[in-house]
């Protein structure tokens, strides 16, 4: 069973896999600063170990930032947000997936360089960061944080790059890896994709004219805005007094896109629209897709909620069989405890994923869940529908097994600790203490997809990443110091 993470208000505790990271920004709206708040909301499940807020009033940019989710950072009764009220503001909640999970990584970075000021808010990888850190400690260079979007501030600040014609152009050429960016400038904003356009973002208006940018249109829709499109992979978007402004610091279209295709499986919101469809209707047509690969004799499909449930309105719907809730999460429990006790570790699961028995006793059940990463979490849900009565239990996943490392802005555990690493179908099975296990096939995901199949990363599941990565990093690759001088941290992090 996977640890808990940090502070939480009754999301996921006890995910397998983790979100990683949101982000919003509005030019030039009086009221820029709440609809950063309503829209950081939206975006919660994509982070909730920090939450941040950096406005400007067009001189000046202030930010105020801290741990946990947007509830707790920004707790109803202060009056930060009055404080942070201004025109222009940006916002950020995170996953940790570069870095510890403390308020130094936490994001808005705030900065001020020979221009001026500039916070930035990031979501997904740079897998070069460490390299280009090193280079720039090599000669005198002091970070703040162990995170990868802080190099991100020190090219810019670099004066070569500055005399570019386009600086920030110009810097994001020298990353790789996976960033969907918001910089907040004193009088503007600017927001960029990778060229791969790995993560997703987006732009939107609202009724009055001010233009906004999110990681997902879940976050537009909240603040009562209306999505005008993508940002495109390699495109930078400036938004200031005169509008919306578009270029690119690469040859537009000049290299084959690669959406991280888990973003439908499992990341997104419902909602959302990503990738130039929704959510929702995709991981339906997975799990129709899903039923017509593994049918089951079964009595009833039932979801693990949240992420599964869409998957299984799609088996049950091609399958005949009827859909019910066997599983009920609970959102409002927040964190209990870390216990190294299995017998209470249980009780913590039971507590957030109840059964509702008169579904599951004397049933054969197809459980669907969106993916499997380490298989401990499942194996556990899988032991209390025994325990409540399931005849037969038929576990179906909609989509292929993960047996990869993600480079690009995903905390997935190891590849040794993959459940489906090393291990045939029948082991999985036996592993997980089911009935029989079916998983979508990549192709059968691909054909549920809009875009053309070679403009997704699929390398969890294939092994081939699109960006090639030299060097095995991990979370904590920049922590070097601290594993140095306190070693005991060096296992805390393990
Ligand atoms: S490796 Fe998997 S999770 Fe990571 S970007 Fe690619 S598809 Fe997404």
């Amino acid at each position: 069973m996977s640890e808990p993470v940090s502070q939480n208000d009754g999301y996921e505790v006890f995910a397998e896999k983790k979100e990683e990271c949101g982000l919003f920004g509005i030019f030039g709206d009086p009221g820029a600063v709440q609809k950063t708040y309503f829209a950081l909301h939206a975006l919660q499940h994509r982070g909730q170990e920090s939450a941040g807020i950096a406005s400007s009033n067009g001189d000046c940019i202030q930010c105020y930032k801290g741990m946990g989710t947007v509830m707790r950072v920004f707790r109803s009764g202060s009056d930060t947000l009055d404080k942070l009220a201004n025109p222009i503001a940006i916002g950020h909640v995170r996953y940790s997936t570069c870095g510890s999970s403390n308020v130094d990584n936490s994001q808005p970075l705030l900065a001020e360089y020979s221009r001026g000021q500039v916070a930035v808010a990031h979501n997904g990888n740079l897998i070069n960061a460490s390299l280009l850190r090193d280079e720039y400690e090599a000669y005198g260079s002091i970070f703040k944080s162990t995170c990868d979007t802080e190099i991100i501030v020190h090219l810019l600040a670099k004066p070569t790059h500055q005399s570019k014609p386009d600086p920030l152009g110009h810097v994001l050429n020298h990353l790789q890896g996976a960033y969907s960016l918001v910089f907040l400038f004193s009088d503007h904003i600017e927001a960029a994709r990778d060229p791969f356009g790995i993560r997703p973002l987006c732009i939107g208006r609202t009724d009055d004219g001010h233009y906004c940018v999110a990681s997902e249109t879940c976050a537009i829709d909240a603040i009562g805005a209306k999505v005008i499109r993508e940002i495109e992979p390699g495109e930078i978007v400036r938004l200031d007094k005169n509008g919306l402004h578009s270029r690119f610091f690469i040859r537009r279209g000049s290299i084959t896109p690669a959406h991280c295709i888990f973003e439908h499986v499992y990341f997104s919101k419902q909602n959302s629209y990503i990738f130039g469809e929704n959510v929702h209707e995709f991981r339906k047509k997975l799990g129709r897709q899903l039923a017509k690969e593994h049918p089951a004799d079964a009595d009833v499909v039932i979801p693990v909620p949240d992420s599964g449930t869409s998957a299984a309105v799609g088996y049950a719907a091609q399958s005949g069989i009827p859909f019910d809730m066997g599983l009920v999460r609970s959102h409002y429990v927040g964190r209990t405890f870390i216990s190294p006790d299995q017998k209470l570790r249980e009780l913590e699961v039971k507590l957030k994923l109840a059964i509702v028995h008169e579904v599951v006793r004397g049933k054969r059940i197809v459980v669907v869940d969106d993916s499997i990463v380490r298989g401990t979490t499942t194996r556990g849900k899988i032991r209390t529908l025994r325990e409540a009565g399931a005849k037969e239990i038929h576990m179906r996943v909609s989509c292929p097994p993960i047996r990869f490392p993600c480079y690009y802005g995903v905390d997935f555990p190891t590849k040794e600790e993959l459940l489906a690493n090393g291990r045939t179908l029948e082991q999985i099975r036996e592993f997980l203490e089911v009935d029989s296990v079916g998983y979508l096939s990549l192709e059968g995901m691909l054909s549920c997809a809009a875009m053309p199949k070679d403009h997704y990363c699929t390398a969890c599941w294939a092994g081939k990443y699109p960006i090639p990565v030299d060097i095995i990093l991990n979370k904590f690759s920049m922590e070097r110091y601290q594993l140095y001088m306190f070693g005991e941290f060096a296992t805390a992090h393990e």
